[in-house]
């Protein structure tokens, strides 16, 4: 799918407004910790791009957060390469594709991982937690809970799409850039 390019300043309010809960929850956590592990920079910087972060800012969005952590010079060595590389400006350069929710939904975040889909793989409380901050009110929260405890964790995210936007969702969400494109739609419109 096709979107527009968006620029660093934009992140924090799109990522507010219209990132699925598995990616505000790695955005928040990078802008937290100013680190992630594999897993998640993976996820994210894929998705990012999907979303029209180009190269040279994801280098730069990137850059800001890890120099905290590592400093600038580790991160050069260390972490640059994995962004190009998402960019298929390295290795084989292949130009990958962000992941969807199958492959999220069935991936295997480990101890201190923060990729995944939080419907599947949060606690209870934590996802509780989570979708009250999205402002998913009382009602639709227990139609959520209960999807998830169905293990239909995509329409668990349908549900909290449509919650958040006051708006319908009738194709489901299936994936994450889906998820934030129906969301600028609604948003923009
Ligand atoms: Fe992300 Fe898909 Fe899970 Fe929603 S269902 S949180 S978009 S992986």
């Amino acid at each position: 799918r096709e979107s527009a390019e968006i620029s660093i300043k934009d992140l924090d309010q799109i990522a507010k407004s219209s990132f699925p809960l598995c990616m505000r929850h790695l955005f928040e956590k990078l802008r937290e910790d100013h680190h992630l592990k594999h897993g998640g920079r993976m996820q994210l910087g894929l998705f990012l791009k999907g979303v029209g972060l180009k190269l040279d800012d994801a280098l730069a969005f990137w850059r800001a957060e890890f120099s905290q952590k590592v400093g600038a010079e580790r991160f050069e060595k260390e972490y640059a390469y994995g962004i190009r590389h998402n960019y298929g400006k390295e290795g084989k350069r292949t130009d990958y594709t962000p992941f969807s929710c199958q492959k999220i939904i069935s991936s295997t975040p480990g101890v201190g991982d923060n990729h995944g889909c939080p419907f599947r793989h949060f606690s209870e409380e934590n996802l509780r937690a989570a979708l009250s901050r999205m402002g998913v009110g009382t009602r639709a929260m227990e139609d959520v809970m209960d999807k998830v405890r169905n293990r239909h964790y995509q329409i668990a995210c349908t549900l909290t799409f449509e919650a958040v936007h006051s708006s319908t969702c009738d194709a489901g969400i299936n994936h994450p850039n889906q998820y934030f494109i129906d969301s600028q739609k609604i948003l923009q419109s």
